[in-house]
């Protein structure tokens, strides 16, 4: 049975705490290793590492700081075969998406920090008429904070660790405990790459144990945190007294809004990619999706055609669309909405249903689900389900969409399908997200700032945000 271990100052150790946690693999329900539940002690002793390691790793010459990281990013790619498998058993998700996707974004977020840090510079302004010049340093943090979820295991942990890295700071990170080996198997990547000792620090554990002892450490200086809203926000309460830097990357609620002018073909495609992929278990997710009248029965017709053509199946095997979710109390969170929204007086048109794949009874599948809702104030519509669900409504006029897109506490991502270039600029500017796409979904590129607004967090990474955000500023003023 695989048994993790935390990385501890350049060492793969037991939890002090001698407490481990069941990993199960939701494809057939069963425990197949154990996890560190890592306590305080656990945290204390990541954190003097971490702390002894920084004067060295913030004064390491950029160059040879941008080498480590390279070389981190090329033995991720050259174990993309064993870290794809290990994320694909351990969170559900299509072997080919693991593979495709969330490996190489991995190697990717390493290699383009590694690279971003030694174009990074800070402002300087010469004070006009008071002979003075002002020049901006920007300085490592020191030790900091980066707690990531469960639905992107490798790809969001390694996009919090890899520019708080570059920009110099030592980490103490925790993943999910529902998703911790690809972490584990970083831990050893960084061991076989020369990570100084101490520079990244990986402590498994639950949430509230673990996590709860990096945000209470009143010397991690700093947290960067992917996760719920509502951890967010308590994140956020236990922070503030301490006057830690945070940068939050909540839940969504997102709308994916198509007008009957766009590409038909191009949309429907993406449309079922981003309503399903991952299992619906990406923050960016079109969750919502308004049709314009005059082409809502035939979208509703073509679409419901295509997600029955969706195999729900094992991830392992390479024609698997839908893998499992990722854990058992989860598919019942997600039934329940389903559940909810038909009682609301929601029409469920396609799925709803738990799923038995055959050989893998005991595995957590469901159908994917397409549900026709009459507002967009029910709860199916207002709450995250994270799922693969969404919803479907027709609208009329472009003010009725945009106050439906608006009207959720979240604000993380838009997706607008229209050829009227005008009318994709005009929504783009009054639609409340941190991320609109215009005819298309998820593309990215890494040197944009990524976030949200109202519910769906503050602060942005992504680029030289994260950079940003990973230092302090210091403003010098000379007068000559
Ligand atoms: P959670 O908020 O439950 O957990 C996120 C991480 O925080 C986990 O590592 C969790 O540990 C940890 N955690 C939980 N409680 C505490 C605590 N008291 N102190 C410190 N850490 C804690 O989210 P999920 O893992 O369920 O992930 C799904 C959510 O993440 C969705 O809402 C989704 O929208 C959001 N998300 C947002 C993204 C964005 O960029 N905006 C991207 C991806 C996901 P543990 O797992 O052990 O409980």
């Amino acid at each position: 049975m695989l048994k993790i271990k935390n990385y501890i100052n350049g060492e793969l150790l037991k939890p002090r705490s001698k407490v481990w946690l069941d990993n199960f693999c939701p494809a057939n329900g069963e425990v197949y290793g154990q996890t560190p539940n890592s306590s305080q002690e656990d945290v204390d002793n990541a954190y003097i590492a971490a702390q002894s390691a920084f004067p060295s790793w913030s004064q390491t010459p950029l160059e040879e700081r941008c080498r480590t990281l390279l070389k981190i990013a090329d033995l991720i790619e050259n174990n993309i075969d064993t870290l794809a498998e290990a994320e694909s058993i351990d969170n559900g998700k299509p072997i080919t998406l693991a593979k495709s996707v969330d490996i190489p974004r991995a190697a990717s977020n390493f290699r383009f920090f590694a690279h971003a840090i030694t174009q990074f510079s800070s402002e300087s302004h010469e004070t006009v008429g008071q002979e003075a010049i002002n020049y901006t340093l920007r300085r490592p943090i020191g030790v900091v904070g980066c707690i990531s979820p469960w639905n992107l295991p490798l790809y969001l942990f390694t996009w919090k660790i890899a520019p708080a890295l570059a920009a110099g700071n030592c980490v103490v990170a925790k993943p999910s405990e529902v998703t911790p080996v690809t972490a584990f198997l970083l831990s050893k990547i960084c061991i076989e790459a020369g990570l100084p000792k101490g520079v990244l620090n990986i402590v498994h554990g639950l949430g509230n144990t673990t996590g709860q002892a990096i945000i209470e450490h009143p010397e991690i200086k700093a947290i960067s945190f992917t996760g719920g809203t509502k951890t967010g926000a308590h994140i956020a309460k236990t922070a503030a007294p301490m006057f830690k830097k945070l940068s939050l990357e909540l839940g969504g609620k997102n709308p994916n809004i198509i007008f009957a002018d766009c590409d038909y073909s191009d949309m429907l495609n993406t449309t079922i990619r981003s309503s399903f992929t991952n299992q619906g278990q990406i923050c960016l997710c079109g969750s919502r999706i308004f049709v314009e009248d005059s082409i809502y029965e035939k979208f509703k017709s073509d679409f419901i055609q295509k997600v029955k053509l969706l195999r729900v199946d094992h991830p392992s095997k390479d024609l698997t669309d839908i893998g499992a979710i990722v854990s058992k109390s989860h598919l019942e969170k997600v039934l329940k909405y389903i559940n909810n929204a038909e009682n609301e007086g929601g029409k469920i048109l396609f799925g709803g249903q738990q799923i038995c794949v055959e050989g893998f009874e005991n595995g957590y599948y469901m159908e994917p689900t397409i549900i026709e809702v009459e507002t967009n104030n029910c709860q199916i519509n207002q709450e995250e389900v994270f799922g693969p669900v969404v919803t479907l409504m027709p609208f009329k006029t472009e003010d009725e969409v945009l106050q439906m897109a608006n009207g959720v506490k979240y604000g993380l991502s838009a997706t607008i399908w229209t050829n009227n270039l005008q009318r994709g600029i005009r929504l783009s500017n009054q639609i409340q997200a941190g991320i609109v796409w215009v005819n298309t979904w998820m593309l990215r590129d890494l040197r944009t700032p990524f976030g949200g607004v109202k519910a769906s967090g503050i602060g942005r990474e992504g680029g030289f945000e994260a950079l940003r955000f990973f230092t302090e500023a210091k403003n010098v003023c000379i007068k000559y």
